[in-house]
């Protein structure tokens, strides 16, 4: 591995990553080599510390016991929210933005503190949200339509210092009063879109790329990835 190759945090693939999420790990790289970059992912578990000097990090989603577990190991090794501070990209789906948030309480009822990284709560609803889901980018530099599909029992509510990242035009989304989805707080967004998100979501996808590297990236051509994109696009409308 050379100093200039670009590094992605898959943070805790062995308690966190439902529905395949471990999969935006995977697109991000190969987006990156497909522009020659060298790409690798390192996978930070349970077992290790987390360091804060990776160019990118995701975290996929997780059950109410499995998150629990995260939650603690983010608490006991915080090199997770000093990446944060000093501005670097992270991706946290679903189960993540609560764990993220000050805290969420559990389908059993139990409150659990999380690590404050998002200025959010969450409590369950009362079913669960199953399906599609779209919505609207409001991030700047994302202008195309967010697909992803919602599994989760988790209403989040977002406080002033969090900002959705997309407006709900089907499924569930936050599942607060406003039709909104997402969280963005700085360099850090979460969402409750499966997909994995970065495979149906190219435009995110390099998004993420280009804040990790600085790099203008040249477009690429992938008509497997359009099909993917205009299949699910259409189930959900
Ligand atoms: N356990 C959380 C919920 O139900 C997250 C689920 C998930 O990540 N799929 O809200």
């Amino acid at each position: 591995m050379s100093e200039s190759t670009l590094r992605i945090g898959l943070v805790l693939p062995d308690v966190m990553g439902t529905y395949g999420d471990g999969g935006n790990a995977l697109v991000l790289r190969q987006r990156a080599r497909m522009r020659g970059m060298d790409a690798e992912i390192v996978e930070l578990t349970l077992d290790g510390d987390v360091p804060d000097s990776l160019d990118v990090y995701t975290l996929g989603g997780a059950e109410d016991a499995a998150q629990r577990l995260a939650t603690r190991h983010l608490t006991e090794h915080p090199g997770l929210q000093r990446a944060a501070e000093k501005g670097t990209p992270i991706l946290a789906i679903c189960a993540a933005i609560q764990v993220l948030g000050h805290w969420y309480e559990t389908s059993g009822g139990e409150r659990v503190s999380g690590i404050s990284m998002f200025d959010v709560t969450t409590t369950p609803r009362e079913t669960r949200a199953i399906g599609e889901l779209i919505t609207d980018p409001t991030l700047d530099g994302l202008t195309q339509l967010l697909s992803g599909f919602e599994n989760h029992r988790g209403a989040t509510i977002l406080g002033a210092a969090a900002k959705p990242l997309g407006r709900v035009r089907h499924g569930v989304g936050n599942g607060g009063a406003e039709a909104v989805e997402g969280v963005v707080q700085g360099s850090v967004i979460g969402t409750y879109m499966h997909g994995p998100l970065l495979a149906r979501n190219p435009e995110f996808a390099d998004y993420l790329l280009s804040r990790a590297t600085g790099a203008d990236l040249t477009p690429l051509d992938l008509p497997q990835v359009d099909r993917l994109r205009r299949e699910r696009l259409a189930v959900g409308r």
